[in-house]
């Protein structure tokens, strides 16, 4: 069994024919909406997936496929690493008629030809399991330059906060007296 690349296209109907099998990488560069999320597009996506035989004519295809993406943290805008991996379910049928004959809860990939590309079965399951906001993990954000100069700056704003207060505490300390002038 090869673990080294797999070609970007398969035939998936004489895969299913002989319950056939293929695992291996592919590029990250293959995967261009993924891709789109990425700092980085440099790695490999592992993936094993099985072919077989399914209802009206249909190919299934189950699996799994991992990679590591490179994404930068919404905490401290620096770029992290991650590991994500997802499982494949999908069946690809020849035409929109046999995919809504399909259950609901099944995917479904449309299309009349024999071969089909291999990141067109695994790259919305991988996009799915992609953090809806890039993360570190809780307190591994790198001490960064900007975090320095953060220390010294809530002195710096205490003295303008306090000097904005005096000043417009002013009319209402007026107004208080005025107050108290009428009430007696
Ligand atoms: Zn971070």
């Amino acid at each position: 069994m090869s673990t080294g690349p797999i070609p970007e296209r398969v035939d998936h109907r004489k895969l299913a024919n002989h319950a056939g099998l293929i695992e291996g990488t592919l590029p990250l560069q293959c995967f261009q909406r993924l891709g789109e999320m990425l700092v980085a597009r440099e790695g490999e996506v592992f993936l094993r997936l099985e072919f077989s035989k399914g209802e009206f004519g249909s190919t299934v295809v189950n699996g799994s496929a991992a990679t590591e993406v490179c994404m930068i943290c919404q905490n401290c805008m620096q770029p992290f690493w991650r590991k994500i991996s997802c499982d494949i379910a999908v069946h690809v049928v020849a035409d929109e008629a046999k995919l809504e004959r399909l259950a609901e809860d099944v995917d479904g990939i449309v299309t009349p030809d024999k071969v089909v590309a291999v990141v067109d079965l695994i790259e919305d399951e991988l996009i799915l399991t992609m953090p809806m906001i890039p993360r570190h993990e809780e307190g591994e954000c790198p001490k960064t330059e900007y975090e320095q100069v953060g220390i010294v700056l809530p002195e710096v704003l205490e003295v303008e906060e306090v000097q904005e207060s005096q000043t417009t505490y002013r009319p209402f300390a007026g107004l208080a007296e005025t107050i108290d002038k009428q009430n007696t």
